[in-house]
């Protein structure tokens, strides 16, 4: 008998399709009971010793396999599976009455609690610890060992969520796709499946029913994964992902839509390798540079000579082109110690992007300072823009005193519906405006873009949030200033046509998504734009309003 086909949604990251067989990534291993042991000292040491020593086996034959700096990783980890120590403390608590898999617990527990007191890099050790620890728990009960499965033939990775330490060692010739059950599209496993161009789709509740062996055909355009594919289906959507391919390759050149309009395309960068990267993809600048990627580890206030060189490196990149230089955002999921006040209940909603600026004054100002020399120094166009602005009077602010430290272009992040909703007044002081969909979002529907528990709520296809980008796309038509959108909404190539129906004048995105975008865009008139926003603005959910546009595009083109 043969499966009958079922589609299971999410929210897609990138263009992907991808045909493959499911691994799961197992679930925790939960705490080991405090039972004593029933088979006595000798037979529990047997267990832990072997498993001890297969762990580390197995972890230098991964390390073999992998190579270059995976191999220093794992090489690491086999050493304090191999421990004398441990060894000697695992024997200690089974000789007096723990089962194999509980000694193992808390022999590890223990050294991990005196590695975190000892802080810094000792510190960072204690999850290796726990990694290890697992592993061996597993290797005695029988049951698959936690993280990503080993494999040599490729697979589509469905897992609860990703750890960094799981996504560092991804090998992207196996795991082909990604599909989360938890997650939401800025978290840390879409920004970096966007990055690597990984096909992934995250906040996939419904993929809890998927199984080791389940065939399913992975649409990460359509946010759609298709359990049990039929042969027809699996045909149909490999000429599609060939035509996306050579649809792809086809754009190239600046922004334009298929009647000539023109619509920068942009990257979004956070050092000067990123930037390397944007001109790689043939950015046509930069939308976004946030620049406190470059400080996340000082525990002090960078000097401006620090800050002129790093800002140099960037803008010598981009001779002729445009550059728009975020100041410093603090606070929320980017605390900068220099800047960020502790304590806060709700950071999210604290002092944090503009506020901690104005707050720290003399930072800002050596920053600005530090971005005008820079600006001098090369041949970039730079401009300047501010996060977190709510209202007109913060934009003032800020624009004068780029205004009084020779900054020409000053602008403004709309990120907060109050800036949204205000931004006729806003681009009344400011040059130019650049929406901050991920903000907008969360600030939107009121959920913390970290919580994977309201990931779902994290769509900027929802029509409150596009409504809010339709008042920013008005008031720039009005006053004939630009409106850039530089949040992860630009990087989805259906989304970015409506945005440019909604009245947005550039796109700035991680540089791996550029290609997808600039290919899409060229389907589309203005007009047809205009009329797919149209359609988004009046359905009732994001769900809605993806599917209205998604089957008015399969009719028009
Ligand atoms: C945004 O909020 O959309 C944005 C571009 O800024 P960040 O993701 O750095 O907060
Ligand atoms: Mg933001």
């Amino acid at each position: 008998m043969t499966n009958k086909e079922r589609t299971l949604t999410g929210i897609g990251v990138g263009r992907g399709i991808v045909v493959g067989d499911v691994r799961r990534m197992p679930d925790p291993l939960p705490e080991p009971a405090q039972t004593n042991s029933t088979i006595g000292p000798d037979a529990e040491l047997a267990r832990a010793h072997a498993a001890l020593q297969a762990t580390a086996q197995d972890l230098r034959d991964r390390g073999a396999r992998a190579g270059g700096l995976a191999k220093e990783v794992l090489d690491a980890l086999a050493l304090m599976a191999d421990d004398q120590m441990l060894l000697a403390d695992v024997k200690n608590r089974i000789d007096r009455g723990a089962t194999a898999e509980r000694a193992v617990f808390e022999a590890f527990a223990g050294f991990a609690q005196i590695l975190e007191m000892a802080g810094g890099y000792m510190a960072e050790r204690a999850g290796d610890l726990g990694d290890v620890a697992n592993r061996v728990i597993a290797y005695i009960l029988g049951v698959p060992a936690p993280g990503v499965p080993q494999s040599d033939t490729p697979y589509v990775l469905v897992a609860r969520d990703l750890a960094p330490a799981d996504t560092a060692l991804l090998d992207f010739d196996i795991v082909r796709a990604l599909v989360t059950t938890d997650g939401g599209p800025t978290s840390h496993t879409a920004i970096l499946a966007r990055e690597k161009g990984l096909p992934a789709i995250v906040g996939a509740k419904a993929a809890e029913v998927l199984v080791d062996g389940d065939v399913v055909l992975v649409d990460a355009a359509d946010g759609e994964i298709i359990l049990h594919p039929s042969a027809v289906r699996i045909e149909g959507a490999l000429a599609e992902a060939e035509a996306r391919r050579a649809a792809r390759e086809n754009a190239s050149g600046p922004g334009r839509l298929a009647d000539g309009h023109e619509v920068a395309l942009l990257a979004n960068v956070g050092s000067s390798k990123s930037a390397a990267a944007a001109v790689e993809a043939a950015a046509e600048g930069v939308g976004l540079f946030r620049t406190e990627f470059l400080f996340l580890d000082s525990d002090k206030a960078p000097s401006v000579e620090e800050q002129q060189a790093e800002y140099t490196a960037v803008f010598e990149k981009f001779p002729g082109q445009k550059v728009v230089v975020r100041v410093l955002d603090a606070g929320a999921d980017k605390p900068l110690s220099f800047l960020t006040d502790e304590g806060e209940e709700n950071p999210a909603l604290g002092r944090r992007g503009i506020r901690a600026l104005f707050a720290h004054e003399e930072i800002l100002r050596d920053q600005l300072t530090a971005i005008a020399n820079a600006t001098k120094a090369t041949r970039a166009d730079v401009w300047v823009m501010a996060p977190m602005i709510s209202t007109p009077d913060e934009t003032a602010q800020f624009v004068a005193l780029c205004r009084e430290l020779g900054i020409e272009k000053a602008g403004a992040m709309v990120e907060t519906p109050s800036s949204a909703i205000l931004a006729d007044h806003i681009l009344a002081d400011a040059d130019f405006v650049s929406i901050g969909t991920n903000d907008l979002t969360q600030y939107t529907v009121a959920a913390d873009r970290l919580l994977g528990t309201v990931a779902h709520l994290q769509d900027p296809w929802n029509p409150a949030v596009l409504r809010l980008i339709r008042e920013v796309g008005k008031a720039g038509e009005a006053t004939g200033k630009p409106v850039g959108v530089c949040g992860e909404a630009a990087a989805d190539p259906t989304l970015a046509v409506v945005l440019i129906g909604l009245g947005v004048t550039s796109l700035s995105m991680s540089p791996i998504a550029l290609a997808d975008v600039r290919a899409e865009i060229s389907r589309f008139t203005l007009s047809e734009a205009r009329e797919l926003a149209e359609r988004a603005l009046s359905a009732r959910s994001a769900v809605d309003a993806k599917r209205a546009v998604s089957t008015a595009f399969s009719n028009t083109h």
